[in-house]
Protein backbone atom coordinates (compact mmCIF):
# COMPACT_ATOMS: atom_id res chain seq x y z
CA UNK A 1 0.00 0.00 0.00
CA UNK A 2 2.67 2.46 0.71
CA UNK A 3 3.55 2.33 -2.90
CA UNK A 4 0.57 3.20 -4.06
CA UNK A 5 -0.55 5.83 -1.70
CA UNK A 6 2.42 7.37 -1.83
CA UNK A 7 2.06 7.56 -6.12
CA UNK A 8 -1.10 8.74 -5.79
CA UNK A 9 -0.06 11.64 -3.16
CA UNK A 10 3.02 11.73 -5.35
CA UNK A 11 0.60 13.33 -8.51
CA UNK A 12 -1.50 15.18 -6.07
CA UNK A 13 0.69 18.16 -6.39
CA UNK A 14 -2.16 21.04 -7.02
CA UNK A 15 -2.23 23.93 -5.02
CA UNK A 16 -5.17 25.61 -3.29
CA UNK A 17 -8.35 24.12 -1.86
CA UNK A 18 -8.80 20.12 -1.94
CA UNK A 19 -10.27 19.34 -4.86
CA UNK A 20 -12.99 16.46 -4.68
CA UNK A 21 -11.04 14.97 -7.36
CA UNK A 22 -7.93 14.54 -5.42
CA UNK A 23 -9.51 13.59 -2.18
CA UNK A 24 -11.62 10.73 -4.32
CA UNK A 25 -8.37 8.99 -5.93
CA UNK A 26 -6.61 9.20 -2.62
CA UNK A 27 -10.21 7.54 -0.42
CA UNK A 28 -9.89 4.83 -3.37
CA UNK A 29 -6.39 3.82 -1.82
CA UNK A 30 -7.42 4.02 1.65
CA UNK A 31 -11.24 2.12 0.78
CA UNK A 32 -8.66 -0.33 -0.41
CA UNK A 33 -6.22 -0.38 2.24
CA UNK A 34 -9.03 -0.71 5.05
CA UNK A 35 -11.08 -3.54 3.40
CA UNK A 36 -7.38 -5.72 3.41
CA UNK A 37 -7.39 -4.62 6.86
CA UNK A 38 -10.68 -6.54 7.22
CA UNK A 39 -12.79 -3.16 7.97
CA UNK A 40 -16.46 -3.76 7.45
CA UNK A 41 -17.36 -2.94 4.44
CA UNK A 42 -20.30 -0.56 6.04
CA UNK A 43 -17.55 1.15 8.51
CA UNK A 44 -15.23 1.34 5.49
CA UNK A 45 -18.14 3.43 3.79
CA UNK A 46 -18.95 5.54 6.77
CA UNK A 47 -15.48 5.86 7.49
CA UNK A 48 -14.70 7.36 3.59
CA UNK A 49 -17.65 9.31 3.53
CA UNK A 50 -16.62 10.98 6.99
CA UNK A 51 -12.99 11.71 5.58
CA UNK A 52 -14.40 13.05 1.78
CA UNK A 53 -16.75 15.72 4.04
CA UNK A 54 -13.98 16.73 6.39
CA UNK A 55 -11.53 16.98 3.08
CA UNK A 56 -13.11 18.71 0.10
CA UNK A 57 -12.63 22.10 0.12
CA UNK A 58 -9.99 22.02 2.79
CA UNK A 59 -7.50 24.75 1.99
CA UNK A 60 -3.90 23.33 1.68
CA UNK A 61 -1.17 24.70 3.65
CA UNK A 62 1.21 26.26 1.06
CA UNK A 63 3.75 24.13 2.99
CA UNK A 64 2.63 20.31 2.28
CA UNK A 65 1.61 18.77 -0.59
CA UNK A 66 -2.42 18.01 -1.06
CA UNK A 67 -1.68 14.17 -0.49
CA UNK A 68 0.20 15.22 2.55
CA UNK A 69 -2.80 17.03 3.88
CA UNK A 70 -5.04 13.94 2.52
CA UNK A 71 -2.79 11.41 4.87
CA UNK A 72 -2.67 13.77 7.85
CA UNK A 73 -7.10 14.21 7.32
CA UNK A 74 -7.23 10.03 6.69
CA UNK A 75 -4.94 9.33 9.75
CA UNK A 76 -6.67 12.09 12.34
CA UNK A 77 -10.31 10.97 11.35
CA UNK A 78 -9.14 7.27 12.17
CA UNK A 79 -8.05 8.01 15.40
CA UNK A 80 -11.07 9.73 16.18
CA UNK A 81 -12.99 6.84 15.60
CA UNK A 82 -10.86 4.50 17.08
CA UNK A 83 -11.58 6.30 20.14
CA UNK A 84 -9.53 8.48 22.68
CA UNK A 85 -6.37 6.76 24.16
CA UNK A 86 -6.81 3.78 26.42
CA UNK A 87 -10.01 3.59 29.20
CA UNK A 88 -8.56 1.84 32.16
CA UNK A 89 -10.66 -0.92 33.88
CA UNK A 90 -13.99 1.05 35.87
CA UNK A 91 -13.31 -0.83 39.37
CA UNK A 92 -15.99 2.32 40.41
CA UNK A 93 -18.27 0.05 42.87
CA UNK A 94 -18.26 -1.55 45.91
CA UNK A 95 -16.08 -4.18 46.52
CA UNK A 96 -16.24 -7.05 45.65
CA UNK A 97 -16.40 -5.65 41.81
CA UNK A 98 -17.18 -8.23 39.28
CA UNK A 99 -15.63 -8.06 36.25
CA UNK A 100 -17.13 -10.83 33.05
CA UNK A 101 -14.79 -11.91 30.96
CA UNK A 102 -17.27 -13.01 27.47
CA UNK A 103 -15.99 -14.13 23.90
CA UNK A 104 -15.30 -17.48 21.59
CA UNK A 105 -13.37 -20.08 22.54
CA UNK A 106 -10.19 -19.75 21.61
CA UNK A 107 -10.25 -15.81 21.76
CA UNK A 108 -8.05 -15.66 24.84
CA UNK A 109 -10.87 -15.04 27.67
CA UNK A 110 -9.00 -17.14 30.33
CA UNK A 111 -5.14 -15.46 29.32
CA UNK A 112 -6.52 -12.25 29.15
CA UNK A 113 -8.23 -13.20 32.27
CA UNK A 114 -5.10 -13.53 34.38
CA UNK A 115 -3.38 -10.79 32.58
CA UNK A 116 -6.24 -8.60 34.14
CA UNK A 117 -5.74 -10.08 37.09
CA UNK A 118 -1.93 -9.62 37.45
CA UNK A 119 -2.26 -6.25 36.21
CA UNK A 120 -4.71 -4.91 38.47
CA UNK A 121 -2.93 -6.36 41.45
CA UNK A 122 0.30 -4.84 40.30
CA UNK A 123 -0.90 -1.60 39.23
CA UNK A 124 -4.03 -0.99 41.62
CA UNK A 125 -2.61 -3.06 44.16
CA UNK A 126 -5.80 -4.80 44.40
CA UNK A 127 -6.76 -8.23 45.90
CA UNK A 128 -7.80 -9.94 42.98
CA UNK A 129 -10.32 -13.37 42.79
CA UNK A 130 -10.77 -15.16 39.85
CA UNK A 131 -12.95 -18.23 39.01
CA UNK A 132 -13.74 -19.94 36.04
CA UNK A 133 -17.30 -20.81 34.95
CA UNK A 134 -15.89 -22.50 31.75
CA UNK A 135 -18.07 -26.27 32.71
CA UNK A 136 -17.63 -27.23 29.12
CA UNK A 137 -13.95 -27.50 28.57
CA UNK A 138 -12.76 -30.35 30.65
CA UNK A 139 -9.71 -28.97 31.95
CA UNK A 140 -10.18 -25.18 31.47
CA UNK A 141 -10.76 -24.54 35.42
CA UNK A 142 -7.26 -26.50 36.04
CA UNK A 143 -6.23 -23.98 33.23
CA UNK A 144 -6.80 -20.82 35.53
CA UNK A 145 -5.99 -22.83 38.56
CA UNK A 146 -2.60 -23.24 36.98
CA UNK A 147 -2.54 -19.45 36.16
CA UNK A 148 -3.55 -18.17 39.09
CA UNK A 149 -0.64 -19.85 40.25
CA UNK A 150 1.52 -18.13 38.18
CA UNK A 151 0.53 -14.62 38.74
CA UNK A 152 -0.37 -15.16 42.14
CA UNK A 153 -3.68 -14.31 41.93
CA UNK A 154 -6.63 -16.37 44.04
CA UNK A 155 -8.49 -18.55 42.43
CA UNK A 156 -12.58 -20.24 42.99
CA UNK A 157 -11.87 -23.63 44.87
CA UNK A 158 -12.89 -25.69 42.07
CA UNK A 159 -16.04 -27.83 43.11
CA UNK A 160 -17.16 -30.52 40.21
CA UNK A 161 -20.55 -30.62 38.82
CA UNK A 162 -21.82 -27.12 39.89
CA UNK A 163 -23.06 -25.04 36.83
CA UNK A 164 -21.92 -21.44 35.77
CA UNK A 165 -24.82 -19.49 37.67
CA UNK A 166 -23.65 -21.18 40.86
CA UNK A 167 -19.98 -21.05 40.53
CA UNK A 168 -20.42 -17.32 40.01
CA UNK A 169 -22.88 -16.59 43.01
CA UNK A 170 -20.35 -18.74 44.96
CA UNK A 171 -17.35 -16.71 43.85
CA UNK A 172 -18.98 -13.13 44.53
CA UNK A 173 -19.80 -15.10 48.39
CA UNK A 174 -16.60 -15.68 48.97
CA UNK A 175 -14.88 -12.24 47.30
CA UNK A 176 -17.43 -10.49 49.53
CA UNK A 177 -16.55 -13.02 52.82
CA UNK A 178 -12.70 -12.88 52.57
CA UNK A 179 -12.59 -8.68 51.55
CA UNK A 180 -11.64 -9.23 47.73
CA UNK A 181 -11.42 -6.08 45.74
CA UNK A 182 -12.23 -7.55 42.31
CA UNK A 183 -14.08 -10.94 41.37
CA UNK A 184 -13.11 -11.93 37.71
CA UNK A 185 -15.60 -14.07 36.34
CA UNK A 186 -13.87 -16.27 33.13
CA UNK A 187 -16.37 -17.71 31.11
CA UNK A 188 -16.95 -20.21 28.44
CA UNK A 189 -16.90 -19.52 24.85
CA UNK A 190 -18.40 -21.54 21.78
CA UNK A 191 -16.82 -21.81 18.67
CA UNK A 192 -19.09 -19.90 16.93
CA UNK A 193 -22.37 -17.75 18.62
CA UNK A 194 -24.90 -19.92 19.58
CA UNK A 195 -28.49 -19.45 21.64
CA UNK A 196 -27.16 -21.60 24.38
CA UNK A 197 -24.38 -19.43 24.99
CA UNK A 198 -25.78 -16.63 25.15
CA UNK A 199 -28.18 -17.59 27.77
CA UNK A 200 -25.60 -19.04 29.93
CA UNK A 201 -23.83 -15.66 30.02
CA UNK A 202 -26.70 -13.75 30.17
CA UNK A 203 -27.90 -15.68 32.90
CA UNK A 204 -24.33 -14.88 34.75
CA UNK A 205 -24.86 -11.10 34.20
CA UNK A 206 -28.40 -11.21 35.92
CA UNK A 207 -26.30 -13.14 38.84
CA UNK A 208 -23.36 -10.78 39.29
CA UNK A 209 -24.34 -7.64 38.05
CA UNK A 210 -20.96 -6.83 36.65
CA UNK A 211 -19.45 -3.45 36.67
CA UNK A 212 -17.43 -4.57 33.28
CA UNK A 213 -18.30 -6.58 30.84
CA UNK A 214 -15.34 -7.24 28.93
CA UNK A 215 -15.31 -8.70 25.25
CA UNK A 216 -12.54 -10.48 24.17
CA UNK A 217 -11.73 -11.09 20.16
CA UNK A 218 -9.09 -12.08 18.85
CA UNK A 219 -7.16 -9.84 16.24
CA UNK A 220 -7.18 -12.29 13.18
CA UNK A 221 -11.35 -12.81 13.36
CA UNK A 222 -11.19 -10.07 10.31
CA UNK A 223 -14.84 -9.83 9.23
CA UNK A 224 -16.53 -11.98 11.45
CA UNK A 225 -15.55 -9.95 14.16
CA UNK A 226 -18.85 -7.46 13.50
CA UNK A 227 -21.10 -10.89 13.82
CA UNK A 228 -19.52 -11.85 17.61
CA UNK A 229 -19.56 -7.67 18.33
CA UNK A 230 -23.13 -7.48 17.30
CA UNK A 231 -24.27 -9.92 19.15
CA UNK A 232 -22.66 -10.11 22.40
CA UNK A 233 -23.39 -6.28 22.65
CA UNK A 234 -27.19 -6.98 21.86
CA UNK A 235 -27.71 -9.98 24.20
CA UNK A 236 -25.19 -9.28 26.78
CA UNK A 237 -24.50 -6.05 27.07
CA UNK A 238 -20.20 -5.03 26.96
CA UNK A 239 -18.62 -2.06 28.30
CA UNK A 240 -15.55 -2.46 26.55
CA UNK A 241 -13.31 -4.62 24.27
CA UNK A 242 -10.01 -6.53 24.60
CA UNK A 243 -8.76 -7.42 21.19
CA UNK A 244 -6.20 -10.25 21.48
CA UNK A 245 -3.34 -11.69 19.03
CA UNK A 246 -2.05 -8.13 18.09
CA UNK A 247 1.35 -9.75 18.32
CA UNK A 248 0.50 -11.36 15.09
CA UNK A 249 0.45 -10.39 11.44
CA UNK A 250 -3.62 -9.24 11.61
CA UNK A 251 -3.93 -5.73 10.73
CA UNK A 252 -6.61 -4.83 13.16
CA UNK A 253 -9.24 -3.90 11.16
CA UNK A 254 -11.70 -5.40 13.75
CA UNK A 255 -10.86 -2.53 16.07
CA UNK A 256 -12.78 -0.07 13.80
CA UNK A 257 -15.39 -2.30 12.94
CA UNK A 258 -15.83 -3.33 16.56
CA UNK A 259 -15.52 0.34 17.89
CA UNK A 260 -17.88 1.69 15.39
CA UNK A 261 -20.83 -1.26 15.63
CA UNK A 262 -20.93 -1.21 19.54
CA UNK A 263 -19.71 2.13 20.00
CA UNK A 264 -17.70 0.55 22.89
CA UNK A 265 -13.87 1.37 23.89
CA UNK A 266 -11.32 -1.02 22.94
CA UNK A 267 -9.56 -1.43 26.55
CA UNK A 268 -6.61 -3.47 26.16
CA UNK A 269 -4.69 -5.20 23.83
CA UNK A 270 -3.02 -8.88 24.40
CA UNK A 271 0.23 -8.68 22.40
CA UNK A 272 1.57 -12.08 23.97
CA UNK A 273 1.29 -15.55 25.34
CA UNK A 274 2.80 -14.22 28.35
CA UNK A 275 0.58 -13.48 31.21
CA UNK A 276 2.72 -9.83 31.05
CA UNK A 277 1.86 -9.60 27.41
CA UNK A 278 -1.20 -6.85 27.85
CA UNK A 279 -0.95 -3.54 27.15
CA UNK A 280 -3.42 -0.49 26.64
CA UNK A 281 -4.80 0.42 23.77
CA UNK A 282 -3.49 3.81 21.99
CA UNK A 283 -5.74 4.34 19.17
CA UNK A 284 -2.62 5.88 16.67
CA UNK A 285 -0.87 2.93 16.98
CA UNK A 286 -3.48 0.53 15.48
CA UNK A 287 -4.58 3.60 12.77
CA UNK A 288 -0.89 2.92 11.15
CA UNK A 289 -1.25 -0.64 11.84
CA UNK A 290 -4.48 -0.69 10.18
CA UNK A 291 -3.43 1.78 7.18
CA UNK A 292 -0.83 -0.82 6.63
CA UNK A 293 2.38 1.48 6.43
CA UNK A 294 4.23 2.21 9.27
CA UNK A 295 5.25 5.20 7.04
CA UNK A 296 1.79 6.55 7.53
CA UNK A 297 3.27 7.57 10.62
CA UNK A 298 6.21 9.22 9.46
CA UNK A 299 4.25 10.84 6.96
CA UNK A 300 2.00 12.28 9.28
CA UNK A 301 4.16 13.69 11.39
CA UNK A 302 6.18 15.67 9.01
CA UNK A 303 3.12 16.73 7.83
CA UNK A 304 2.22 17.85 11.48
CA UNK A 305 5.46 19.49 11.35
CA UNK A 306 4.69 21.75 8.34
CA UNK A 307 0.96 22.47 9.17
CA UNK A 308 3.03 23.69 12.46
CA UNK A 309 5.36 25.53 9.57
CA UNK A 310 2.59 26.94 7.87
CA UNK A 311 1.39 28.72 10.99
CA UNK A 312 4.63 30.35 12.00
CA UNK A 313 4.84 31.50 8.38
CA UNK A 314 1.65 33.45 8.73
CA UNK A 315 2.62 34.62 12.18
CA UNK A 316 5.82 35.86 10.50
CA UNK A 317 4.08 37.74 8.02
CA UNK A 318 2.21 39.71 10.31
CA UNK A 319 5.80 40.64 12.35
CA UNK A 320 6.83 42.14 8.95
CA UNK A 321 4.05 43.89 8.50
CA UNK A 322 3.55 44.96 11.82
CA UNK A 323 0.38 43.97 12.61
CA UNK A 324 0.68 41.91 14.98
CA UNK A 325 -1.49 41.81 18.31
CA UNK A 326 -2.47 39.70 21.26
CA UNK A 327 -4.78 37.82 19.54
CA UNK A 328 -1.54 36.79 17.56
CA UNK A 329 0.20 36.40 20.49
CA UNK A 330 -2.16 34.27 21.98
CA UNK A 331 -2.43 31.88 18.92
CA UNK A 332 1.62 32.16 19.27
CA UNK A 333 1.24 30.83 23.03
CA UNK A 334 -1.01 27.97 21.96
CA UNK A 335 1.75 26.89 19.08
CA UNK A 336 4.76 27.12 21.49
CA UNK A 337 2.41 24.91 24.65
CA UNK A 338 1.60 22.00 21.68
CA UNK A 339 5.08 22.09 20.45
CA UNK A 340 7.13 21.54 23.57
CA UNK A 341 8.47 24.84 24.54
CA UNK A 342 9.93 28.38 23.00
CA UNK A 343 12.71 26.10 21.74
CA UNK A 344 10.78 24.18 19.43
CA UNK A 345 8.85 27.01 17.95
CA UNK A 346 11.66 29.15 17.67
CA UNK A 347 13.16 27.15 15.92
CA UNK A 348 11.24 27.22 12.64
CA UNK A 349 11.78 31.04 12.41
CA UNK A 350 14.67 31.35 10.57
CA UNK A 351 16.69 34.57 11.62
CA UNK A 352 15.55 34.60 14.98
CA UNK A 353 18.31 32.37 16.66
CA UNK A 354 19.86 35.52 18.26
CA UNK A 355 16.87 36.45 19.94
CA UNK A 356 16.26 33.07 21.20
CA UNK A 357 18.95 33.21 23.87
CA UNK A 358 17.64 35.95 25.21
CA UNK A 359 14.47 33.91 25.47
CA UNK A 360 15.66 30.83 26.95
CA UNK A 361 15.95 32.65 30.18
CA UNK A 362 12.71 33.66 30.35
CA UNK A 363 12.28 30.21 31.41
CA UNK A 364 8.58 29.40 30.32
CA UNK A 365 6.51 26.40 31.43
CA UNK A 366 3.64 25.02 30.30
CA UNK A 367 1.73 26.39 33.40
CA UNK A 368 2.60 29.72 32.71
CA UNK A 369 1.74 29.18 28.89
CA UNK A 370 -1.92 28.32 29.84
CA UNK A 371 -2.25 31.44 32.22
CA UNK A 372 -1.27 33.81 30.03
CA UNK A 373 -3.76 32.07 27.04
CA UNK A 374 -6.43 32.82 29.82
CA UNK A 375 -5.52 36.41 30.23
CA UNK A 376 -5.74 37.53 26.73
CA UNK A 377 -9.22 35.69 26.73
CA UNK A 378 -10.19 37.46 29.12
CA UNK A 379 -9.93 40.86 27.30
CA UNK A 380 -12.15 42.26 24.95
CA UNK A 381 -11.63 42.36 21.21
CA UNK A 382 -10.44 45.70 20.98
CA UNK A 383 -7.90 45.61 24.16
CA UNK A 384 -6.66 42.68 21.83
CA UNK A 385 -5.69 44.78 18.88
CA UNK A 386 -5.17 47.69 20.46
CA UNK A 387 -3.09 46.94 23.99
CA UNK A 388 -2.50 50.62 24.73
CA UNK A 389 -5.74 51.29 26.35
CA UNK A 390 -5.26 48.76 28.89
CA UNK A 391 -5.42 51.01 31.86
CA UNK A 392 -5.62 50.54 35.93
CA UNK A 393 -9.26 49.78 35.74
CA UNK A 394 -9.19 47.43 33.01
CA UNK A 395 -6.09 45.79 34.12
CA UNK A 396 -8.01 44.97 37.19
CA UNK A 397 -11.12 43.45 35.72
CA UNK A 398 -9.10 41.08 32.95
CA UNK A 399 -7.15 40.05 35.98
CA UNK A 400 -10.31 38.99 37.80
CA UNK A 401 -11.94 37.32 34.70
CA UNK A 402 -8.71 35.34 34.33
CA UNK A 403 -7.74 34.42 37.96
CA UNK A 404 -4.58 36.38 37.96
CA UNK A 405 -2.77 39.04 39.70
CA UNK A 406 -2.97 42.43 38.21
CA UNK A 407 0.86 42.00 38.27
CA UNK A 408 0.46 38.46 35.90
CA UNK A 409 -1.43 41.35 33.48
CA UNK A 410 1.62 43.88 33.56
CA UNK A 411 4.04 40.81 32.99
CA UNK A 412 2.51 39.40 29.91
CA UNK A 413 2.02 43.11 28.37
CA UNK A 414 5.39 43.98 28.84
CA UNK A 415 6.32 40.96 27.36
CA UNK A 416 3.99 41.52 24.41
CA UNK A 417 5.91 45.03 24.14
CA UNK A 418 9.37 43.49 24.31
CA UNK A 419 8.16 41.00 21.55
CA UNK A 420 7.28 43.98 19.41
CA UNK A 421 10.44 45.81 20.03
CA UNK A 422 12.47 42.15 19.12
CA UNK A 423 10.54 42.05 15.93
CA UNK A 424 11.69 45.70 15.26
CA UNK A 425 14.77 44.85 15.61
CA UNK A 426 15.27 41.69 13.56
CA UNK A 427 13.23 43.99 10.61
CA UNK A 428 16.33 46.23 10.98
CA UNK A 429 18.95 43.73 10.77
CA UNK A 430 18.08 44.17 6.90
CA UNK A 431 16.79 40.87 6.59
CA UNK A 432 14.31 41.05 3.77
CA UNK A 433 11.88 38.03 3.86
CA UNK A 434 13.70 36.49 6.23
CA UNK A 435 11.20 34.03 7.64
CA UNK A 436 10.82 32.86 4.25
CA UNK A 437 13.96 30.83 3.77
CA UNK A 438 13.12 27.37 4.56
CA UNK A 439 9.24 28.10 4.91
CA UNK A 440 8.10 27.54 1.18
P1 LIG B 1 -10.25 -18.86 25.72
O1 LIG B 1 -10.77 -20.11 25.12
O2 LIG B 1 -10.97 -17.67 25.20
O3 LIG B 1 -10.22 -18.91 27.21
O4 LIG B 1 -8.74 -18.70 25.20
P2 LIG B 1 -7.38 -18.95 25.98
O5 LIG B 1 -7.14 -17.88 26.96
O6 LIG B 1 -7.36 -20.33 26.50
O7 LIG B 1 -6.33 -18.75 24.81
C1 LIG B 1 -6.25 -19.61 23.69
C2 LIG B 1 -4.81 -19.58 23.16
O8 LIG B 1 -4.49 -18.30 22.71
C3 LIG B 1 -3.79 -19.92 24.22
O9 LIG B 1 -2.82 -20.76 23.64
C4 LIG B 1 -3.17 -18.58 24.58
O10 LIG B 1 -1.83 -18.70 24.98
C5 LIG B 1 -3.28 -17.85 23.27
N1 LIG B 1 -3.34 -16.40 23.44
C6 LIG B 1 -4.19 -15.67 24.21
N2 LIG B 1 -3.95 -14.34 24.09
C7 LIG B 1 -2.92 -14.22 23.22
C8 LIG B 1 -2.20 -13.10 22.66
O11 LIG B 1 -2.47 -11.92 22.94
N3 LIG B 1 -1.20 -13.39 21.79
C9 LIG B 1 -0.87 -14.69 21.45
N4 LIG B 1 0.10 -14.86 20.60
N5 LIG B 1 -1.53 -15.74 21.94
C10 LIG B 1 -2.53 -15.54 22.82
MG1 LIG C 1 -11.03 -20.26 28.53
Amino acid sequence: LTGRLGDIFDRLTRRGALSEEDVGAALREVRIALLEADVALPVVKQFIAGVKEKAVGQEVLRSITPGQMVVKIVHDHLVEMLGSASEGINLEAAAPVPILMVGLQGSGKTTSTAKIALRLKTRERKKILMASLDTRRPAAQEQLKILGEQVQVATLPIIPGQQPVEIAKRAMQMGRQEGFDVVMLDTAGRLAIDDELMAEVAAVRDATKPVETLLVVDAMTGQDAVTVATNFQDRVGITGIVMTRIDGDARGGAALSMRQITGKPIKLLGVGEKVDALEAFHPDRIAGRILGMGDVVSLVEKAAENIDKAEAEKLAKKMEKGTFDLDDMANQLKQIRKMGGMGGMLGMLPGIGKIKNQLKDANIDEGILKKQEAIISSMTKAERRNPDIIKASRKRRIALGSGVQVQDVNRLLKQFQDMQTMMKKVKKMGQKGFMRQGLA
